[in-house]
């Protein structure tokens, strides 16, 4: 059983934030900062190790999709940050892709 998998079929509860056919947005159940959604393919795909060139289309709108919502939310000009995980030294506890948004007060200092 995979957590996200389920979230994306909501046989599991999120506060699901935007939703198409390929894309499923929701809040982190422990956010670290003011916004903290995290963004998944609706396809299995256990981290960012795992994209190809046959499923990297899937990742492209995950970025399209983070752009318009930062826009339409009023977020984009302040700023926000996207994170992926990716295995377990990276601290990646969750096997299928996500992309972490951040904004507003909690965001910690930048990494790189
Ligand atoms: P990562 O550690 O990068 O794999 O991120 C996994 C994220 O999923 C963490 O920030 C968790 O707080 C979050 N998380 C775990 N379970 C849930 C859930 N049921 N609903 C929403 N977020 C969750
Ligand atoms: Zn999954």
């Amino acid at each position: 059983m995979c957590l996200f998998c389920e979230i994306a079929k909501k046989n599991i509860p999120s506060t699901c934030v935007y939703e198409d056919e390929t894309v499923f947005v929701f809040n982190d159940i422990a956010p670290k900062a003011d916004v903290h959604m995290l963004v998944i393919p609706k396809e299995h795909i256990g981290s960012m190790a795992e994209v190809t060139a046959e499923n990297s289309a899937v990742v492209a709108h995950c970025f399209e999709v983070i752009a318009k919502l930062m826009k339409e939310k009023g977020i984009a000009d302040d700023g926000f940050r996207v994170i992926s995980n990716c295995g377990e030294k990276a601290g990646q506890t969750v096997f299928h892709l996500h992309f972490h948004v951040l904004a507003g007060n909690g965001m910690t200092e930048a990494h790189v």
